[in-house]
Formats: structure tokens, sequence, C-alpha cells
């Protein structure tokens, strides 16, 4: 299921445009919200869907985490249940991981095989092989899924960041062979390489000479700072097929979008705006908002003027703040359906840039309020 990206404008590097699946069209630049056990953290799957920025930008595809999903429930049971899309009630689109991100973290023995480790949930020993990643994901059902690859810590040193490129290399291949259901689904290959611009280029190219239907960028945004991974990411990028979608992984922070667009990426998650969220961060036009803090006790004022969300219609500050002090479970769900609509409206606002040809201002505008605020943060 080869993913072709229909390109309606571009400016410069960047594109804004329509890619076809087997389950419809998704509009590119596109956020993806994270849900990782199969559900967007402190939302139902029906609100999730009733989002919608004041431009009509709606989430379009969601992203599943395969590591969690094959231990709790296991990737059987899902597809004994009819797949996630039906599991979940979500008929948009999903992407499920091939888990090796989770795994990575936890530190496992890796061999050419694959990488063993043990479950979080019970302590039971795991081998996940590039196969493994392929048929649990097949299991699982989403429209994207996204093939076995090791992600090297930054900073490693150059012999480091070349194994992690080789094994990606040998994994996608053994991926690629392994993958049936390509009628109604995608495999993506991923791109390594850590900061060094020349393992980046080399790994983008053997990734696409492997003829994948889509391609991502991972491991980065792993610590290194924005001045190190974009010209990474720009490595990456110029070897990359124009014609099919860029995914870059785990990275969600403002900047940190609009830059990896202007360098020409279509694809983006992150659990950013709902971690944020559930710790009574609020993302405004303005930059961050600490809705906590004593100076809205008494405020009448919506989170953001004119944002269409649910949250912002109805509630005031000065509640919402009272919600976020008593530690109350439906701060979570208020505060996460305002950031992932302001994610929504980001990424429209992008669009209509791109298309106008004034994304050069955009990116300074957002520059200026985001400052200081770091990369994504990649775990869930
Ligand atoms: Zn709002």
């Amino acid at each position: 299921m080869k993913l072709n990206l229909e390109v309606t404008a571009a400016d410069g590097k960047a594109r804004t445009g329509t890619m076809q699946t087997a389950r419809g069209e998704i509009q590119t630049p596109v956020f993806m919200p994270v849900g990782t056990r199969g559900s967007v953290r402190a939302l139902t799957t029906h609100e999730v869907e009733r989002l919608e920025s004041s431009d009509g930008t709606t989430p379009e595809v969601l992203l599943g985490n395969t590591y969690h999903l094959m231990l709790r429930p296991g990737a059987e049971v899902v597809a004994e249940l009819g797949g996630l899309h039906r599991f979940m009630g979500w008929d948009g689109h999903l992407l499920t991981d091939s888990g090796g991100y989770q795994v990575f973290s936890l530190d496992p023995k890796v061999t050419d095989e694959g990488a063993k480790f043990r479950s979080t949930y019970d302590g039971t020993a795991h081998l996940l092989t590039p196969e493994l990643a392929v048929v649990t994901q097949e299991l699982l059902g989403a429209d994207i899924q996204m093939v076995l690859d090791v992600c090297a810590p930054l900073p490693s040193p150059p012999e480091v960041l070349q194994a992690a490129v080789d094994r990606t290399a040998q994994w996608a291949e053994r991926a690629r062979s392994a993958h049936e259901r390509t009628h109604d689904q995608a495999l993506f290959g991923i791109v390594q390489g850590g900061d060094i611009e020349d393992l980046r280029g080399q790994s983008a190219r053997r990734t696409v000479e492997l003829d994948f239907d889509g391609y991502a960028i991972g491991g980065l945004s792993v610590g290194e700072s924005r001045e190190r991974m974009l010209p990474a990411l720009a490595a990456a990028l110029a070897e990359l097929p124009a014609n099919q979608p860029r995914y870059l992984m785990g990275v969600g922070d403002p900047v940190s979008i609009v830059e990896a667009v202007a360098l020409g990426v279509d694809m983006f998650d992150c659990v950013m705006p709902t971690r944020l969220a559930r710790h009574g961060t609020l993302l405004t036009d303005a930059g961050r908002l600490n809705i906590s803090r004593a100076e809205f006790t008494r405020s009448t004022e919506p989170l953001e003027v004119g944002c269409p969300c649910p949250t912002c219609v109805r509630y005031e500050r000065g509640y919402l703040r009272h919600l976020s002090v008593i530690d109350e479970p439906a701060a979570a769900t208020l505060f996460t359906l305002h950031n992932l609509t302001w994610m929504l409206a980001l990424v429209g606002k992008i669009r209509a840039a791109i298309t106008a040809g004034t994304l050069s201002a955009l990116r300074a505008e957002i520059g200026e309020v985001w400052a200081g605020s770091g990369p994504g943060i990649h775990k869930s």
C-alpha cells in the first residue's frame, strides 16, 4: 500500500497536500495525537472525534503503541475483537509504532535476531523480532505500521550510531519480507543515524533502496539540541522520495514542528500536548500557561479567547484553576481537549501559510513566542 503524497502547494521545501490510503485521505502536514493503549489519555474516542479547530482542522490520524497493546490486552485479543479501529471505536486513521522505542528504553538484550526484554506489566520475558513486530501490527490492523528499528541514545559515539544504522537496515529488510497485509496496510521504513549528517544520509539511502510505503525519521529529539537535530533531519530528508510521506517521530513542540515542516516533513506525533495537559500546562497563542497560578483565582477569562474547544467555550480560568488545584480528574480531560485543539489550529495555520507562501513569517512568530521551549518528549 504505497502512500503517494499529492502536493497541492509548496513554500520552499515545505509542502501541503493529501495522501491516499485504503481508508481515505489524510491532509498534510498532520499532527497525530498519541493513543498509547488504545485511548488518548483522559479522553474518550468520541471526544477526540469531535475535536476541531476554528479553521476546520480535525484529528485525522491517531497513534497506538504496539509495545503496550501486545502486552495488554494482547494483539490476538484486539484482532478477535475486530482490530484496533473497532476495538477503540475510531473510524479515522490509525498508525502503530513497532514497539521498539519502549523496548529499547527497558535496556533489552539485543542480538541480530531481535530484542529480549521483560514486560513492565508482569516481568515475563519476551523477544521482539522484526518479523514479530510486523505480524503484531498486522493483527492490530492500523492503516500504517512501522518497522522495528534500533534507536541509539544521544550522545553516542559514531561506531554505536553506525551499528544502529546497520542493524536497522538488516531488520528493515526482514520486516519488508514479513509484511503480508499489503492491500490495506502501509509499512514505513525508519531512518536512523543519530546527529551525524553523513550517517543520516547513508541510512536514508539504504532505507529507500528497500522501497517502503513511506519513510520515518527516528532517533531525534532524544536529548540533543534543536541546532543539532535540524541538520541531521535535513540530511535524511534530502535522500527521501518527494512523492512519499515523511514522518518525524516523537517531535511535537511548536518550534520543532514548524522548522521540520520548513525542511519538508509531513507527519508528526508527540505526547507533549496531552502530557502537559495532565499537569495543568496549557498551550496558548501567547505560549505556555500554568493554570494553577494564584493570579487566575478570580479570572473570568477563557483559557484562550476565540478557541472553539469545549473547555474554552464553556468555562473560565478561575473555575479551571480550581479543578486543577484540587486535582479533579475532569481537569485532565478539559485541558487535553484544549491542548489538542490548539495543536490542530497550529497545523491548520501551517497549512494555510504554506499555501499563501508566508511560512517564514509564521516561523518567526512561533519562534518568538516559544523560544526556550525544548524539543518534544517522546515517551508516554
Ligand atoms: Zn480551548
